[in-house]
């Protein structure tokens, strides 16, 4: 009976750590998009649904990776500069050419090796006279020399299932001359935020109410990762009202995400509503901001309830609903791993919980970064997100840091 004692289970259920939230995301959920083809051109951001062999190797042919002289190692004297005559030229785009023992072919960037020659002298390090090119002694065999397939070999996986195709990925596969991809479909999201007190931004502000930050928070969020979105406005607090919205919304999307009312409190009625309608995986979490945040089923479809506290969305947000959201689309993911820098605040934490500080990140003369904690730590102060630029991240067995201490930070750029 100790346990009950402990806050962890003060009121109702455990709080449960970031990582076993992941762990349950892992284990529990899988994808449940349809695979579709889309043009490389149109793939960016996209996420494969398979792997993608090399058709070919790459790069295609052996080729100069310098403009120069090629040459037939064997044919250098050893120890000293040799001079070879020069008959012909290739460039980039011409045929490969057969070349006789004793010659240098003068070659530019991207051009076939000759056949027989394995060596390339940039053409800064020689000199041309009349009976040659002059080539100094000291290069070695194989020199500045591409090998076909040193990139990738046809026949090797040139990028996994589940990677996010960025214009990197996107240039490998074009260099592979592929032109299509099999992707997973955009998850589509039903967006709810939840409160008597809420009024869209345009509306006018009557007493008592606040404009609705959340959603236009969360929209482009999940923009961002490739969903499609229906912002389907604000629910009441009233527990037919959500019961029933999120009963509706089961039926045509993937993935039903609300933010407001999963607290304890009786007009916190999000939580009842899933339980009505289905079931309950978690729903508080040892982190700060941001203890409320459920995870659950309702009616077949995978539902995601985040604080209402605007701060609190956006750590959840990139903390939990990310990793669900990559699962539901069929994503390799691997949680961004915090930057190492300098505190230059001191900070008291409970132990068990796994804390995110705002912070902003100042260069210091002898070239290290510190991050400086925003003055307000409300997990409603939205300026404490525009006035810095990322979150310390301070783990579960943490309870004091002092400044100086190296802790881990997570620019914006990384986690949204
Ligand atoms: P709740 O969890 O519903 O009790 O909300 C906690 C706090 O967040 C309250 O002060 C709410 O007014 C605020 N809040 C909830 N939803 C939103 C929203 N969509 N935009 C801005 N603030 C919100
Ligand atoms: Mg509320």
């Amino acid at each position: 009976m100790a346990q009950l004692s402990n806050d962890c289970f003060a009121f109702g259920g455990p709080l449960l750590a970031v990582d076993a939230a992941h762990q349950i995301i892992r284990d529990r959920v899988a994808c449940v998009v349809a695979r579709e083809k889309v043009r490389l051109d149109e793939a960016d951001g996209r996420v494969l649904a398979a792997p993608v062999i090399a058709p070919i190797d790459l790069p295609p042919f052996d080729n100069s990776a310098v403009d120069g002289y090629a040459v037939r190692f064997r044919d250098l004297r050893s120890g000293e500069a040799t001079v070879l005559p020069v008959h012909r030229r290739i460039a980039a785009g011409d045929s490969a050419l057969e070349v006789g023992a004793g010659e240098a072919v003068r070659i530019f960037t991207g051009a076939p090796m000759p056949a027989g020659l394995d060596t390339v002298f940039m053409q800064e390090d020689v000199s041309v006279g009349p009976d040659g090119v002059a080539l100094p002694a000291g290069l070695k065999a194989g020199a500045n020399r591409r090998l076909a397939g040193e990139d990738l070999a046809r026949g090797q996986e040139a990028l996994p299932a589940g990677r996010r195709l960025a214009p990197q990925e996107i240039a490998l596969l074009a260099a592979l001359g592929i032109s299509e991809v099999d992707v997973w479909q955009p998850l589509s999201v039903a967006l709810f935020s939840t409160g008597n007190e809420l009024v869209g931004p345009g509306a006018s502000l009557r007493p008592g109410a606040i404009y609705d930050s959340n959603r236009l928070l969360l929209r482009p969020l999940l923009m961002r990762l490739g969903c499609r979105v229906d912002d389907l406005g604000i629910l009441p607090d009233r527990h037919e009202a959500v019961s029933r919205a999120l009963a509706e919304a089961s039926a045509r999307y993937d993935l039903i995400l609300t933010s407001g009312g999963v607290s304890t409190g009786e007009e916190d009625h999000v939580k009842a509503a899933v339980e009505a309608r289905g079931s309950l995986t978690f729903w508080r979490m040892a982190i700060k901001p941001g203890r409320p945040v459920a995870l659950g089923i309702v009616g077949g479809t995978p539902f995601i309830g985040l604080p209402g506290n605007p701060v609190a969305v956006f750590v959840t947000f990139t903390q939990v609903a990310r990793a669900l959201i990559a699962r539901l689309q069929g994503e390799e993911f691997r949680e961004p791993l915090p930057l190492p820098v300098v505190a230059a605040f001191p900070y008291r934490k409970k132990e068990g919980r796994r804390e995110f500080v705002r912070v902003r990140l100042v260069r210091e003369s002898d070239g290290r970064l510190t991050a400086h904690k925003h003055p307000r730590e409300g997990a409603g102060v939205i300026t404490s997100l525009t006035e810095t630029d990322g979150l310390v991240v301070l783990d579960e067995p943490t309870t004091r840091i002092e400044p100086g201490a190296v802790v881990g930070f997570l620019p914006y750029e990384m986690i949204s």
